[in-house]
């Protein structure tokens, strides 16, 4: 997390990070996305800023079949798609290593449901133990002094829910780990319930966390460049989706990403 190198229009800006990014800077990130294209639609602004660097995303149910475009449900050809999508964002930001993946099966090809009911899977046993199995993966791949962001689980996907509770296993484990509100689910949901998701992360990790506000400049611009980058994942309405939350969160007019941090 490198706050002085905010390289986007001199020192008042510079000043504006400092204020609004006040946790001591951990030696990098790395970053639990669940599907490939999670993390840069919900913090592509803060990607974009600098604010996570270096940044290691690392994918975790990057083996799947789903897509909206490509003409095929062969799980080798989308997940190779998929990939290769990811690299191209994070190409863009030389801060940004290359991603790594998991490869775990997504809940459509682990559970044999359709994409549209992963977000209504009831809790089961069995998510527990894949989250073990993902956090025992993540220990030896993750730099020391490295922080953990991971997602909140909004909107109750149950592969963001089973990222979730691995990032509390790798708390359970000394890992120091920050949170943020994943998009577009964030913004189809009521802003005011975020803290109710929060309060049960605080009692799945026994850490109490704090919300920061993250203004970009780069936010609508970081949202079409995942478009651009994310073609085989997305469809045109999706760009308002994804800016309505930002704006929602706006401090001062500008919109806001938003990451939740624990508590000293
Ligand atoms: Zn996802």
């Amino acid at each position: 997390m490198d706050q002085s190198s905010a390289d986007v229009g001199g020192g008042r800006r510079r000043d504006t990070l400092k204020k609004s990014f006040e946790w001591k800077a951990p030696a990098g990130v790395a970053a639990l996305s669940p599907h490939c294209d999670d993390l840069a639609f919900s913090l592509g602004g803060a990607i974009w800023d600098r604010r996570f660097a270096p940044l290691q995303p690392i994918g975790i149910f990057s083996h799947s079949a789903f897509s909206y475009r490509l003409r095929t449900t062969d799980p080798e050809v989308v997940s190779r798609e998929r990939k290769a999508e990811d690299c191209r964002f994070y190409f863009r930001f030389p801060w940004a290593r290359p991603p790594r993946w998991l490869d775990r099966p997504d809940a459509p090809l682990r559970l044999g449901i359709d994409y549209l009911e992963a977000v209504r899977v009831k809790p089961d046993p069995a998510d527990e133990a894949e989250a073990r199995v993902i956090a025992d993966l993540l220990r030896p791949m993750l730099d020391p002094g490295f922080l953990v962001l991971a997602p909140l689980a909004l909107g109750g996907h149950v592969d963001h829910r089973i990222v979730r509770m691995a990032a509390g296993l790798l708390v359970n484990s000394g890992r120091e780990v920050i949170f943020y509100e994943d998009l577009p689910y964030a913004g189809q949901g009521e802003v005011e319930k975020i803290p109710e998701t929060v309060a049960a992360v605080e009692q799945e990790t026994g850490r109490t966390y704090r919300p920061q506000w993250l203004p970009s400049v780069h936010l609508e611009a970081s949202r079409r460049w995942g478009l651009e980058c994310y073609a085989s994942q997305t469809f045109e309405a999706l760009l308002e989706l994804l800016l309505a939350h930002p704006r929602n969160l706006a401090q001062a007019g500008k919109p806001c990403e938003r990451i939740w941090i624990a508590a000293p």
